[in-house]
């Protein structure tokens, strides 16, 4: 980031921004709810459930955990809204087991965001940084077989060359080229962590711009990206991660406008 963006980073002028605290809620205690949540999630690592997997019902949970039903419930909403869990409604309904998915934290991310004024410069310069890094740590994956699997489909062109009319169903394929390159990254953190910069910028990008202007360059993009990641150039792989993302930031930049001075919102 130049000098000059770093200055006017922070916020729009008139409105200012919460300031970034040092960590001290770290030492929180926990409520009730949080408490219940903490143990859904024990029980879900421990006996090895999976997505649609059944959980207890509110009337198992309620003897179990020894909390209110109040609190119980608010527990299983804070998992619910984090997606880890969804609650089936009706008869024989109940709790399942939901999924982890970048596109939740980044939501959730969006928000503290928005709070701080973080600008939309700011969250590209991250996303740039997040992609190709792990566009250089998956080609650098040493279980060649692996990255040949994983990049082979888009070398074949099995995915990603149809432009769909609804823009999410394009952009969740979009991203789903992104989520292969970090999958080989071969480390979860980064996984998680650094995919959720690019859930936020396709979930704001989607309902503004239209990536669809330059399909044919990026899925040209992912073809040689898959290639070089196949063929384990981590050099390559991160130069091309670079050009393939300012493609995309310089559409996104004339489609936004006026909106890219503003802080990142929370939608
Ligand atoms: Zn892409």
């Amino acid at each position: 980031m130049t000098e000059a963006k770093r200055a006017t980073a922070g916020g729009d002028a008139g409105h200012s921004a919460i300031s970034i605290a040092g960590g001290g809620s770290v030492l929180r205690p926990l409520k009730a709810a949080e408490v219940v949540a903490r143990a859904v999630v024990r029980t879900i690592r421990s006996e090895g459930l999976q997505t649609g997997d059944s959980l207890p019902s509110e009337a198992e949970m309620l003897p179990q955990y020894g909390v209110s039903r109040e609190s119980l419930r608010e527990g299983l909403r804070l998992l619910e809204v984090q997606g880890m869990i969804s609650i089936r409604r009706g008869p024989g309904g109940g709790p399942i087991v939901g999924t982890v998915d970048s596109a939740n934290l980044g939501r959730m991310e969006a928000l503290y965001l928005h709070l701080a004024g973080a600008s939309y410069d700011e969250l590209f310069d991250a996303w740039v940084f997040a992609e190709t890094t792990l566009a250089g740590m998956a080609a650098a994956n040493p279980d060649a077989d692996a990255r040949k699997a994983a990049m082979a489909p888009y070398i074949e062109g099995l995915v990603d060359d149809v432009v769909h009319d609804d823009l999410d169903v394009y952009m969740s394929g979009h991203e789903g080229f992104h989520g292969s390159v970090a999958a080989l990254a071969g480390n979860r953190v980064f996984q998680v962590t650094f995919r959720a910069y690019g859930q936020i910028v396709a979930h704001h990008l989607a309902m503004i711009g239209d990536v669809k202007l330059i399909h044919q360059e990026l899925v040209d993009d992912h073809l040689t990206l898959a290639q070089v990641i196949s063929e384990g150039d981590s050099d390559a792989a991160s130069k091309l991660m670079n050009q393939h993302l300012t493609r995309v930031l310089a559409l996104n930049r004339a489609q936004l406008g006026s909106l890219l001075d503003g802080d990142v919102e929370w939608i």
